[in-house]
């Protein structure tokens, strides 16, 4: 099995506010069985687990979506990790990425993270589903963000270098999903009371590019770095 990153559409179309893909949870399904994204019209985050879809809504609640809706922003990989390792006690989330970052054998490849614990406490987000067209950075004003206290779950999702920001989103990206799956969010800060990391380094890239109006005719060659880092992170 290939070590790949499946990536339904480049990012920066999602920033420049193309909310809607003709990509179904379905056709993504083949290329993995872990990763995280959006789905259209920003109608929540997304997390892969095990193969399941659960759509994190802006409440905080998760539930299993229909495999026939459409995603603007997906990444997956088929999960097989090589490397795993204890987390600190009662470690912050800044912690855990330097300890991260010092394992891994390059910042020139993608890893696949999952991390599974007891968190002191966890703060994590979603987006409520938008009408209209509109840049990813205006959508940020209105996500809802959640704390949940002496919770277990898992986190999953990536680390991408730096120069694949047009693709996908770089550095650290990370969804939590509760162990009941009954809540979760984009992760934004955490405290981690026990835990174990898994790593997965990942050597090629799969990039669909849409053929949708919106995306055939949207401008991709400016830099939204920016606005990415403020909406993503
Ligand atoms: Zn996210």
């Amino acid at each position: 099995m290939t070590n790949s990153l499946y990536v339904s559409s480049p990012v920066n179309a999602l920033v420049q506010g193309i909310l809607r893909e003709d990509k179904t949870l379905q056709q993504v399904l083949e290329h993995g069985n872990f990763g995280l994204g959006t789905f259209n019209d920003l109608d929540g985050e997304m997390v892969l687990v095990d193969g399941i879809f659960y759509q994190l809504r802006s409440d905080g609640s998760a539930l299993i979506p229909d495999l026939n809706i459409g995603t603007p922003y997906a990444c997956v990989t088929h999960f097989s990790p090589v490397q795993s390792f204890d987390t600190l006690k009662d470690g912050t989330y800044l912690d855990l990425q330097q300890v991260i970052i010092e394992s891994i054998l390059s910042n020139n490849l993608i890893y696949a993270i999952r991390i599974e614990g007891t968190f002191t406490r966890i703060r994590a987000r979603s987006v409520p589903k938008q009408d209209a067209y509109r840049p990813l950075v205006n959508v940020a004003n209105d996500q809802k963000e959640f704390e949940y206290e002496h919770i277990s779950g898992q986190l999953v999702g990536f680390w991408t270098p730096d120069f694949m920001h047009s693709i996908s989103v770089p550095g650290f990206h990370l969804h939590f999903l509760s162990a009941d799956k009954s809540h979760g969010g984009h992760l934004l800060d955490f405290v981690i009371k026990a835990g174990k990391v898994w790593l997965q380094p990942l050597d090629q890239l799969s990039l669909d590019l849409p053929h949708t109006i919106e995306y055939l005719n949207a401008n991709l060659e400016k830099d939204n770095s920016e606005d990415l880092n403020k909406a993503e992170h």
